[in-house]
C-alpha cells in the first residue's frame, strides 16, 4: 500500500489516514498510533554487550602471555601466587570494562542530544516534536534546510525543492508540486521521502509512512547519524601507544635477560618481566581519553554547546578566529521596528512593549497617506510569521519556527517578519482583516542571495505583488515611487534621497527593510521572480532594532585576551553592521569593514592579505562565507564559523569548527557542523573554546601522570637488575600497583577543574606535539625522581636488614604512595598545588583515598599480607616512605613559587 499514496489526492489521503488537514491529529490519537506503529526510526547498530567487552580485555597480547605464565606457575604449585595474579588481572579487566562502558554511554548520550526534530500541527497548534514520535497521519511542515523526517504526501508547496540523491542518486534538486506525479520514486513530485533534504521553499503535507515502512526503511539504508571518528589526538595517542608498547617490551626483555644473567631463576624473571610489561603499557589511556572527551562534551552541553563530532572538541581549543553571524548569534534576534519612512517623506516613530500589538505611533513628519497604507499592507501580507497570544493563534497557512514571547504575545517564524507583523498590527493593519488565506495565491520565498521576498495576492483589481527586502536591492527593481497619494517615476534624485535616509537609519544600528508593490498586468503570466519582481513601485522603509546579546561584549573582550580574533559576518548593511560592531567593542583600531561587493572584486590572495585586518563583513551572501573561511585558513588560522541557513552548509563544513544554530538553524547546517549552539548565543562559542582548552589540558595532565609513573616503575626494575640488586618488586605487587594507581586517580585527574587563566593564554597549534611545553622532560624527570626515591628506600632497607620481604614491602609502598602523591603535582603545569586548591577536585581526593586505603589493606590484612608477600612496617619505616614520597610534591611547590616570584620581579623591573 505505501507505494500507492502518490496516486491519491490530498483529500483522499487525509480521509484514509483519518486526519483533519488544518487541525492535524489530536495528541491522544497520535499517542495511540505511536503505540501501534512504533517509533519513526530506522534500525540502528547494536552496541557491544558487556560480557563481550569483558572478554575483549583479554585480547591484549601481553595479558595473554601473563595469563599463560600464571597458569604455569599454578601448575608448578604456586597456587596462591597464581590466584592472586589472576584476580588482579580480572579486576583490571573489570576496570577496563567500566572505563569503556562509560565511554560508550557518554557517546550514546551525545547522540541523544542531537536527535532530529520535526514540525507538526497537532490539535490545530504547530509544535516541534522528536522526529521519532511522528506517526502516519501527522501534518508536517517543511522548509529549506530541513531533512524530511518521514514519507510525506504533500498538500501545499511554495517553490519547494528537494534533493533526493540519498534515494535516487540524482544530486540535482527536484521541484515538488502537490498536483503532479509519476510512477518511479524520483518522479513522484507530490511526495517527499524520509532522509531527503529540502533545499528551497516550503511545504506542508501528511505523513504516510514512518520508520521501517518508509522508502528509506524498505531499502534498509542507514542514515548517517552523529559521527564519532577518532580525534587527531586520539590518533596520535594510538601511534604513541604503539611506540610505548615496543619500548616497554624492549626494556622488560632487557630486565629479564639481565636478571637471568645475574642468576635469578628464569621462570621468576619471566613472570616479573611480563607483569612489568602489563603494568607499564598504558592500556587504559585510549579509554580514559575517550571518557575525558565525552565528559567534557557533556560539560559543554550544560553550557549549551552541543558537540556532534568529537574532533571538534580538540579543534575548539586551537581556534584563532571565530566568525559569527550578526543576527541571532551576536544580537538577540528580538527585533522591534522603531522608525518608518515612506517614499513620500513621512517619518513615524513606533513604540511598544515586546511583541504586544498595541503601541504608540507618532508622526514626526507627514501623515498617513496611500504610500503609508500600502507599506503597512505589504509588511503584513508579505510575511509568514504568526503573531499569537497564549495558545490562540492568528493563523497563516505556512508557519515558521517559534522565535520569542513577551507578555503572552508570541511571534512564530522569522523574527524580522515578526517585527514587521507587530509593527503593522500596532498601526492597525492585521493580515487576517486584509485578506483571506486563499487570496494569497503564491509566494516567491526569501533567500539570502535574493535578499527579498514577494507574495502574490488576488485583489478586486487583479493580481498584486507585495515585496519586501534589502533597500539597495529593492530600489533596483523599482521604476516608480508612491509619494503620498501619487505614483511618480523614480528619478536618480529620489533614489539618492532614499539612500541617504537609509544610511541615517543604518548608522543608528537599525536593520532596514524596504517595501515595494506592483499591480500585475495579467493574471495568466508565469509567476517567476523575473516576471513579477520588476517595474515595481517603491513604498518606503522600516528600521528595526535588534539589541546585542548581553554577554557578547564580555565574550568578545575575553576572546581578545585569549588571542582569538572575532569576526562578524552579516547580510545586513555596512552601516548597521558597523554600528552593532562598535556597540559590542568588536572593532579595534585599524580594523576594517569589507562588503560582499568589495569581496567579489578581490582575488583570493588579496582577500587573504586583507582578511587579517577585517573584523566585519557586511552585505555578504553564504557563498562569500566559504571564501572568507578559505582566506583565513590560507593564513594559517584555525577558523570557527557559524551558520544557520541551508546555503551556509559548505562554509560550515569547510571551517575547522563548523557551528550551527540549535534554535534558528536548519538540519542541513546542523549535519554539516561539528557543534550546535542550543541557545544560538555567541558567548556560548567562547565558553566552548574554554572547555576545549580545558579538556586538552586535562588530557595532558593524566598523560603526564600515567607516563611519569610508568617510567618510574620500569626504571626501578631496570636499574635494580643493572645494579645487581635483587628484584625490588614481585609480579603481583607490580600488577597491584598498576591497578591502584592507574585506575581511579588517572580518571579523576581527567575531571579536574580547569586553570582559571586558561583563556589568558594564546591558542595552541593544532598539530602541536602532546609533549610540547616541556611536558616530555617533566615526565622523564618525574619518572627518574620516582625511581630514584624507590630504589633509595629499597637499597637502604635491603643493606640494613638483609630481609628481602621487608625491603620489597618498603619499595612497594614507596612506589605506590609516590604515585598517589604525585598525582596532585600533575594538576597544573603553571600553578602550585596551593593555588589550584587541594579540595577543588573532590573526585581526585576520593580516588586517592580509596587507592591508599586499598594499599593499607594489603599491608595489614593477614591474608593479603601472605598473598602479596608483605610484612608489617615499623612507624619509622613508614616515616621514611612518606618523607621520600612527599618530596616531589614539595619540590614542585617550592619550584613554582620561586618561579612565580622571579616572574613578578622581572615584570616589576620592566615596569
Ligand atoms: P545575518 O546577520 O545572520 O547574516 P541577515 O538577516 O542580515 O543576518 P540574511 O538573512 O542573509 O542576513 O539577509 C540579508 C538581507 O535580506 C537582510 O539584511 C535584509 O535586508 C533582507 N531580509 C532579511 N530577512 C528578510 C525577509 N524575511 N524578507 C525579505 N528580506 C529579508
Amino acid at each position: 500500500m505505501p507505494s500507492q499514496w502518490h496516486m491519491l489526492t490530498g483529500e483522499e489521503v487525509a480521509r484514509m489516514l483519518a486526519v483533519d488537514q488544518s487541525q492535524g491529529l489530536g495528541e491522544k490519537e497520535a499517542e495511540a498510533r505511536y503505540r501501534e506503529v512504533g517509533p519513526n526510526d530506522l534500525p540502528r547498530q547494536q552496541g557491544v554487550p558487556l560480557w563481550q567487552m569483558f572478554f575483549n580485555q583479554f585480547k591484549d597480547f601481553m595479558v595473554l602471555v601473563l595469563l599463560a605464565a600464571t597458569a604455569i606457575s599454578g601448575l608448578l604449585g604456586e597456587y596462591a601466587d597464581a590466584v592472586t595474579i589472576m584476580l588482579i588481572v580480572v579486576f583490571n579487566a573489570i576496570l577496563g570494562v567500566l572505563q569503556e562502558f562509560r565511554a560508550e554511554k557518554s557517546l550514546a548520550a551525545l547522540q541523544k542530544l542531537t536527535a532530529p526534530e520535526a514540525r507538526v500541527v497537532r490539535n490545530g497548534q504547530e509544535k516541534k516534536i522528536l522526529a521519532a514520535r511522528l506517526v502516519p497521519g501527522d501534518i508536517v511542515l517543511l522548509e529549506a534546510g530541513d531533512r524530511v523526517p518521514a514519507d510525506v504526501r504533500l498538500l501545499q508547496t511554495a517553490q519547494l525543492e528537494v534533493e533526493e540523491s540519498i534515494l535516487t542518486g540524482e544530486s540535482l534538486p527536484v521541484r515538488k508540486d502537490p498536483a503532479t506525479t509519476g510512477s518511479g520514486v524520483g518522479e513522484r513530485r507530490n511526495m517527499v521521502f524520509m532522509g531527503t533534504m529540502v533545499t528551497r521553499g516550503r511545504g506542508r503535507g501528511i505523513v504516510v509512512a514512518t520508520g521501517p515502512a518508509t522508502e528509506m526503511g524498505q531499502i534498509a539504508r542507514l542514515l548517517a547519524g552523529a559521527q564519532h571518528e577518532p580525534t587527531p589526538l586520539q590518533r596520535r595517542l594510538a601511534q604513541l601507544g604503539g611506540y610505548l608498547v615496543g619500548f616497554c617490551l624492549l626494556i622488560c626483555a632487557a630486565v629479564v635477560v639481565l636478571g637471568v644473567y645475574r642468576g635469578e631463576p628464569l621462570y621468576n624473571m619471566f613472570l616479573a618481566g611480563v607483569s612489568l610489561a602489563v603494568a607499564a603499557i598504558p592500556e587504559g589511556l585510549p579509554a580514559i581519553v575517550t571518557v575525558v572527551l565525552a565528559v567534557g562534551v557533556q560539560r559543554m552541553a550544560r553550557r549549551q554547546a552541543i558537540v556532534r563530532k568529537l574532533p571538534a572538541v580538540e579543534t575548539l581549543g586551537c581556534a584563532t578566529v571565530i566568525c559569527a553571524d550578526k543576527t541571532g548569534t551576536i544580537t538577540q534576534n528580538k527585533m522591534q521596528v522603531r522608525q518608518v519612512v515612506t517614499a513620500g517623506g513621512s517619518v513615524a516613530e513606533i513604540t511598544g512593549q515586546g511583541y504586544e500589538p498595541r503601541g504608540q505611533l507618532k508622526f514626526l513628519r507627514g501623515r498617513e497617506s496611500r504610500d503609508w497604507q500600502l507599506l503597512m499592507k505589504a509588511a503584513a501580507l508579505c510575511n509568514n510569521a504568526v503573531l499569537k497570544r497564549g495558545g490562540l493563534s492568528i493563523s497563516g497557512f505556512f508557519r515558521g519556527r517559534a522565535a520569542g514571547q513577551y507578555d503572552g504575545w508570541q511571534v512564530q517564524g522569522d523574527p524580522t517578519e515578526g517585527a514587521l507583523l507587530v509593527m503593522a498590527a500596532r498601526c492597525g493593519f492585521w493580515r487576517e482583516k486584509l485578506v483571506r488565506p486563499e487570496e494569497i495565491v503564491a509566494e516567491l520565498p526569501f533567500e539570502s542571495e535574493r535578499k527579498r521576498m514577494t507574495v502574490l495576492v488576488r485583489e478586486k483589481t487583479g493580481l498584486v505583488a507585495y515585496t519586501k527586502g534589502a533597500p539597495d536591492v529593492l530600489l533596483e527593481l523599482c521604476t516608480h515611487a508612491c509619494r503620498g497619494e501619487q505614483i511618480v517615476p523614480l528619478t536618480e534624485d529620489v533614489k539618492q534621497q532614499i539612500m541617504q535616509q537609509h544610511s541615517g537609519m543604518a548608522a543608528g544600528a537599525l536593520r532596514v527593510l524596504a517595501f515595494a508593490w506592483r499591480a500585475l498586468p495579467s493574471a495568466d503570466m508565469e509567476l517567476s521572480p523575473e516576471n513579477v519582481e520588476r517595474q515595481m513601485v517603491f513604498l518606503g522603509m522600516a528600521g528595526m532594532y535588534d539589541p546585542p546579546r548581553p554577554q557578547v561584549g564580555g565574550a568578545v573582550a575575553l576572546c581578545r585576551r585569549a588571542g582569538i580574533k572575532t569576526v562578524m559576518i552579516t547580510g545586513d548593511h555596512r552601516l548597521t553592521a558597523q554600528a552593532v560592531a562598535q556597540e559590542i567593542g568588536l572593532m579595534g583600531r585599524g580594523d576594517q569593514i569589507l562588503t560582499g561587493q568589495e569581496l567579489d572584486r578581490l582575488p583570493d590572495h588579496e582577500l587573504s592579505a586583507r582578511a587579517e585586518k577585517v573584523s566585519v563583513y557586511a552585505r555578504v551572501t553564504p557563498q562569500h562565507k566559504l571564501r572568507i573561511v578559505r582566506a583565513l585558513q590560507e593564513n594559517g588560522h584555525v577558523v570557527a564559523m557559524t551558520g544557520d541557513g541551508v546555503n551556509d552548509a559548505p562554509a560550515v563544513k569547510k571551517a575547522d569548527i563548523g557551528i550551527a544554530m540549535g534554535q534558528s538553524g536548519t538540519d542541513v547546517t546542523r549535519e554539516a557542523a561539528g557543534m550546535v549552539l542550543a541557545d544560538d548565543d555567541f558567548s556560548t562559542i567562547v565558553a566552548a573554546v574554554e572547555e576545549g582548552r580545558g579538556i586538552y589540558d586535562n588530557i595532558r595532565k593524566f598523560i603526564r601522570y600515567l607516563l611519569s609513573c610508568n617510567v618510574g616503575e620500569v626504571l626501578v626494575m631496570f636499574v635494580a637488575v643493572l645494579a645487581g640488586l635483587p628484584l625490588p618488586l614481585l609480579p603481583m605487587q607490580i600488577l597491584w600497583m598498576n591497578l591502584v594507581t592507574d585506575g581511579l586517580p588517572a580518571m579523576a585527574l581527567g575531571m579536574d577543574p580547569y586553570d582559571r587563566d586558561i583563556m589568558f593564554r594564546p591558542p595552541r597549534h593544532p598539530r602541536e606535539n602532546i609533549f610540547t611545553g616541556g611536558l616530555g622532560w617533566r615526565i622523564l624527570g618525574s619518572g627518574v625522581l620516582i625511581a630514584a626515591g624507590t630504589l633509595l628506600v629499597f637499597a637502604l632497607a635491603w643493606y640494613q636488614s638483609k630481609q628481602l620481604d621487608l625491603a620489597r614491602t618498603m619499595a612497594f609502598n614507596t612506589l605506590v604512595f609516590f604515585q598517589l602523591f604525585y598525582v596532585f603535582s600533575c594538576r597544573s603545569e603553571y600553578h602550585s598545588i596551593w593555588e589550584v586548591g587541594l579540595t577543588s577536585n573532590p573526585y581526585l581526593l576520593l580516588a586517592v583515598a580509596i587507592s591508599a586505603a586499598l594499599q593499607l589493606l594489603v599491608n595489614y590484612v593477614p591474608l593479603l599480607q601472605r598473598l602479596f608477600h608483605v610484612v608489617p612496617l615499623h612507624p619509622v619505616q613508614w616515616g621514611l616512605v612518606v618523607a621520600v614520597t612527599l618530596l616531589p610534591l614539595l619540590l614542585g611547590t617550592v619550584y613554582r613559587t620561586l618561579q612565580k616570584r622571579l616572574k613578578e620581579k622581572i615584570m616589576y623591573l620592566r615596569v
